[in-house]
């Protein structure tokens, strides 16, 4: 393969340039959140999985390919064996320019351990996941999870100096009671805030899923009541759409997978654990990018397959909450395809 041929820009056939790729590093979880995993999940075995120097080599050929953000998620991504080995391999894609954003999604429980090394690596923001700030109701939420070592792990990712932005679900009935006690709390710690839609990810049942759903048509006209919103055109490559809070200076942003669809801007694709990369997070079509790396020691082949699952990226998701039933609904779990 020529080396123009390496760097043509992924494009997919909607127009859309494909610049961020999410790698979920493992399927597994300290925590067993209510709307991503059931209780007794059923993990891979550890064979299944990416070596790290297997996603080493695949994320790096993404990069080749002109990925310039790279998330990590999971599953928890902190509680893979090794994992800051993967983030150390990385950073040398920072180093060299090619890669704008290294950066990752946890729940918080081992940033104590590791927000530094994360910092050391060339991390700058990284998203951590808290719905609420009740104990007793992250407990429910988490069932596994403990309140005081998320806080921990948020003041040791202070003490490194790296930005924050919580991402909370939107929960009926759990969190509505919360979202301004978060958006003052997230305003005087100089966190961004991020609300988001609970989507059909794992079969949860029909009715859990709406019990659960709150609109964020209605969490933004219930946060006007008490803050003073603005939209702005801030663009962190996501899909949120975000505003400004006058009376805290902070950011609020609003990802809707189901009031409002944000495939036309869709920028990312989201490689699993096990090498499958899936174009979209709201389709089953997948390519198995495991098969094609660990049969060929070269490159060319892998740079290849890539560029035909971009071909095949969908224009969107179809997920549906409206006639009171859930549309579109995926059968694997959130932490399989990553977050
Ligand atoms: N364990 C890490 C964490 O919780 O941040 C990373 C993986 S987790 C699957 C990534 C994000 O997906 C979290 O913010 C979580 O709240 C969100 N999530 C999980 N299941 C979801 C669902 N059914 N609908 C919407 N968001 C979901
Ligand atoms: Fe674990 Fe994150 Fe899923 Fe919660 S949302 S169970 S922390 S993977």
């Amino acid at each position: 393969m020529t080396q123009a041929q390496t760097q043509a820009p992924l494009i997919d056939p909607f127009a859309r340039s494909i610049d961020y790729l999410r790698v979920s590093v493992t399927d597994r979880c300290d925590f067993r959140c209510v709307y991503c995993m059931s209780e007794t999940m059923n993990f891979l075995p550890k064979a299944e999985l990416l070596s790290l120097e297997e996603l080493d080599r695949l994320s790096s050929a993404f990069i080749s390919l002109g990925v310039k953000k790279l998330r990590i998620t999971g599953g928890e991504p902190l509680v893979r064996k090794g994992i800051m080995t993967y983030f150390e391999a990385m950073s040398r894609h920072l180093a060299s320019g090619a890669l704008r954003e290294l950066t990752l999604t946890t729940n918080g429980s081992q940033l104590a351990k590791y927000a530094q090394d994360l910092a050391d690596c060339g991390v700058k923001r990284i998203n951590v996941s808290l719905d609420t700030l009740d104990d007793a109701k992250f407990k429910a939420i988490t069932r596994w999870g403990r309140f005081s070592q998320v806080m921990e792990g948020v003041e040791a990712a202070v003490t490194a100096g790296l930005s924050i932005k919580i991402n909370a679900v939107a929960l009926k009935g759990t969190n509505d009671s919360e979202i301004h006690d978060m958006v003052a709390w997230c305003g005087a710690r100089g966190f961004d805030l991020t609300f988001i839609e609970v989507m059909p990810m794992g079969d949860m049942g029909e009715e859990m899923r709406l019990d659960q759903y709150w609109p964020l048509s209605d969490v933004r006209a219930e946060l006007a009541r008490r803050w003073t919103l603005t939209d702005i055109a801030l663009n962190t490559g996501g899909p949120a759409r975000y505003v400004q809070v006058a009376e805290t200076g902070g950011r609020i942003g609003f990802i809707t997978p189901l009031t409002h669809n944000f495939c036309e801007s869709c920028n990312r694709v989201r490689l699993t654990c096990t090498g499958q990369l899936y174009m979209c997070l709201g389709q089953e079509d997948d390519a198995d990018l495991r098969a094609v790396l660990r049969a060929n020691p070269d490159n060319a082949p892998l740079y290849a397959a890539i560029r035909n699952a971009i071909a095949r990226k969908p224009k969107g998701h179809d997920f549906d909450y409206s006639r009171q039933k859930v549309a579109g609904e995926m059968s694997r779990h959130m932490s399989h395809t990553g977050g």
